[in-house]
């Protein structure tokens, strides 16, 4: 008898992990059919997502209630769904730049709202109710910060409370006292899974709720809905997923709601290659959070080891845009071999719904412990500063019509124009337009400067750094190549 149920509870087991594969593989698969179109970028702002809300308000299934207001008087709203018994809380974008989970949710309503996946959105539905703080922090997405009006981290508020924010935070998890909290985040790009040159694409934390670390019931059945997220990632991003160092903060939400008795679970999106706008990661999200409410309504999460959770890798800082390895950097007429780390920082554009890039050596000399989203090995080449192209153009437009790439296998990396609009903010031409009275300075490579110089080897330029991007000068590949940089 015993023998016999035992293989009748490996069966349903297996079952259920099968079906819960199936459901992943197939949220994976239909997601465009979800995702909203209006949301494609980053800087997205408050008025952006109120119409997707007035939507859920004129939808029965869905329950909308303003639960507070930030300083400048933006609205906060919660969206709840379902008649189950296990509340399931998700609050995104408490910093005002971090807005990937944003997006992610409302392409969780779209699904939500569909007739498909009807039987597996029965039992989440049935077995719990799923409540959705969208864009906690309005006023710092507005001008695409992390802070928000106070100048304050909300994140470091949950016991001060002296943001409106925070406050609305802090009263919707205790009116709830939610089961399970989300609380969604984007980490910086440069973040890699430890001893690998993997970004970092989702970070994973169940946060302590003492300095001991110690793990109780609540904060274990956060860790195994990590442990069981950390595999679907695993399937789409193989390697792509780091672990937050768990050191109690005193002052933040996350650690502050495990304390306060909701199971609290940290995700924060990261980088992935050549997705600067971040949409494969809100993908990555939309299906790892579905799948995980699922888990949650069915509790199959409860059969899943906690020491599976510190077998994922520790998230570490050794990413950088482009690095070039063991190039040759002639100083005082001696030779020295350099490797050099650039990220490409972004600056906004006025009303931030855009940006353009000004690049900057972050480091530079032994870099064998980090990595680079691109990486060059420049072993035999010698760094040669750019030169000023002797010919002064008329306009931008004189410039587009000349042979970028033939200048810049010529050694130049400068052109002069004569009238550079003040509107221009940037150069579209991968080699910099500078003013006519404009005098490059000395050439050095240093760390907080913009990476601008080309390699040479044998006597010929083989690459440019044009504003910290690669420019291979014998291939006619297309680059990443964003934008060069105006001096005037
Ligand atoms: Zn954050």
């Amino acid at each position: 008898m015993r023998v016999f149920f035992s293989v009748l509870f490996l069966l349903t087991s297996l079952y259920s992990t099968a079906q819960q594969q199936d459901l992943t593989t197939s949220l994976y698969e239909t997601y465009e059919t979800y995702k909203e179109p209006l949301l494609e970028k980053r800087r997205i702002k408050h008025k952006d997502i109120q119409p997707l809300i007035e939507k859920c308000k004129t939808n029965p299934k869905f329950k909308v209630a303003k639960v507070g207001t930030s300083i400048e008087g933006r609205s906060l709203s919660l969206i709840s769904i379902g008649e189950g018994e296990t509340d399931v809380f998700l609050w995104s974008q408490m910093h005002g730049d971090e807005p990937t989970a944003t997006q992610a949710i409302f392409d969780i309503f779209n699904f939500l709202n569909s007739d498909d996946f009807s039987s597996e959105k029965q039992e989440i539905l049935a077995n719990c109710t799923l409540h959705f703080l969208p864009m906690l922090n309005p006023d710092g997405a507005e001008v695409f910060q992390r802070r928000n009006l106070l100048g304050i981290d909300i994140n470091r508020d949950a016991l001060r409370l002296q943001s409106p924010e925070g406050q609305t935070l802090k009263r919707v998890r205790d009116s709830l006292d939610a089961d399970f909290g989300f609380n969604l985040h984007d980490q910086s790009t440069y973040y890699n899974a430890e001893r690998t040159e993997k970004p970092a694409t989702i970070s994973y934390l169940a946060p302590a709720y003492n300095y001991e670390k110690e793990i109780n019931e609540k904060r274990g059945n956060a860790m195994k809905v990590i442990v069981f997220m950390n595999n679907i990632i695993q399937k789409y991003a193989p390697g792509q997923v780091g672990r937050y160092n768990d050191d109690f903060e005193p002052r933040a939400f996350g650690d502050n709601i495990q304390k306060w008795g909701t199971s609290t679970i940290l995700i924060e999106s990261g980088g992935y290659h050549n997705d600067v706008e971040k949409q494969e990661i809100r993908k990555l999200n939309y299906v790892s959070i579905l799948s995980a409410i699922y888990t949650i309504a069915k509790e199959n999460y409860k059969d899943i080891a906690i020491s599976e959770y510190d077998k994922i890798p520790e998230n570490d800082r050794k990413l950088f845009d482009l690095k070039i390895e063991n190039a040759t950097y002639p100083l005082s007429g001696k030779d020295y071999i350099l490797d050099i780390g650039m990220n490409r920082l972004e600056v906004d554009k006025k009303g931030h719904n855009n940006f353009w890039y000004s690049s900057r050596i972050l480091d530079q000399g032994d870099l064998s412990t980090y990595y680079g989203y691109e990486t060059l090995d420049a072993t035999g080449h010698a760094i040669v500063q750019g030169k000023v192209y002797p010919k002064l153009l008329s306009s931008i437009e004189a410039l587009g019509s000349l042979d970028i790439r033939a200048l810049l296998k010529s050694g130049y990396a400068y052109v002069r124009v004569e009238n550079i609009p003040t509107t221009k903010l940037a150069s579209p031409f991968p080699i910099h337009m500078i003013g006519k009275r404009y005098e490059v300075p000395d050439f050095s490579i240093e760390v907080g400067l913009n990476p601008t110089f080309l390699l040479k080897k044998d006597g010929v330029f083989t690459h440019a750094v044009i504003n910290g991007f690669l420019i291979d000068l014998n291939s006619d590949k297309k680059t990443n190549f964003k934008n060069a940089m105006i001096y005037r």
